[in-house]
């Protein structure tokens, strides 16, 4: 499938069709016409011929296309469309870092709120991400429906936050802290531990030399 190349136009006018799909789904239609469809969404026929052609769905002359199968193509490339928001949690050195770095290699993940502690930090702007009081941690989490988070919180304070961010219903934590966290088997972690890695690094350079050598 040629998804990597659909034109941003092309893109951003998924979630209409697909909107538009799930009304006819829902109301029993089977099959729907590029002129159908174009006259309801609003978009040129032409353009909607074309922009599903991208997906690699041409509908059949005479019969047009099949409403359930482009409904379930479509739930799964607005997926792999879909820009996942990921807060971080503890403004320090390495969260700094995290923020200032904002995953820009990647335009689908993005750091889009932070939460501190600390109150001189908190209801700031950091390079250019809101940084929240812990207060609010859960309202923003939930509001902004984020599931994903960064613990970069000292490691005493790991457990509890990690307790906090499980009572609000997230799903994935990458656990910069060298500790290991305990969560419900609902959550998955991800452990970083630069320090360990580092430690990890040296030791096999100590002990076998650079892979070179070694192998
Ligand atoms: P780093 O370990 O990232 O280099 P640091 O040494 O600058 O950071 P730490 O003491 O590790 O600072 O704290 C990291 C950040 O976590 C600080 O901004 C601190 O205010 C924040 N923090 C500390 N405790 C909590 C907590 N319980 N909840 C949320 N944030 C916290």
């Amino acid at each position: 499938m040629a998804e990597a190349k659909i034109p941003k136009a092309t893109a951003k006018r998924l979630p209409i069709y697909y909107r538009y799909l799930n009304i006819l789904f829902n109301a029993g239609k089977q099959r729907v016409s590029s002129t159908e469809l174009s006259e309801a969404v609003q978009v040129d026929s032409a353009t909607i011929r074309r922009d599903f052609s991208y997906f690699g769905a041409l509908g059949k002359r005479g019969y047009g296309y099949d409403v359930e199968s482009l409904l379930n193509f479509f739930k799964k490339t607005l997926n792999q469309y879909r820009l996942t928001n990921v807060a971080l949690i503890g403004v320090g050195n390495l969260g700094h870092a995290l923020l200032n770095y904002n995953f820009r290699q990647t335009n689908s993940v993005r750091i889009s709120a932070a939460f501190d502690i600390n109150a001189d930090i908190a209801n700031t702007i950091q390079s250019g991400v809101p940084v929240y009081p812990m207060a609010e941690m859960k309202e923003q989490l939930q509001l902004q429906q984020i599931d994903v988070t960064i613990l970069t919180v000292p490691i005493d304070d790991a457990q509890k936050v990690a307790d906090e961010l499980v009572a609000a219903g997230v799903k994935g934590i990458m656990n910069f802290t060298p500790i290991r966290i305990s969560v419900p088997a609902t959550v998955r972690v991800q452990n970083v531990d630069l320090a360990n890695e580092l430690q990890t690094l040296i030791y096999f350079l100590d002990h076998y030399g650079s892979k070179a050598t070694s192998d």
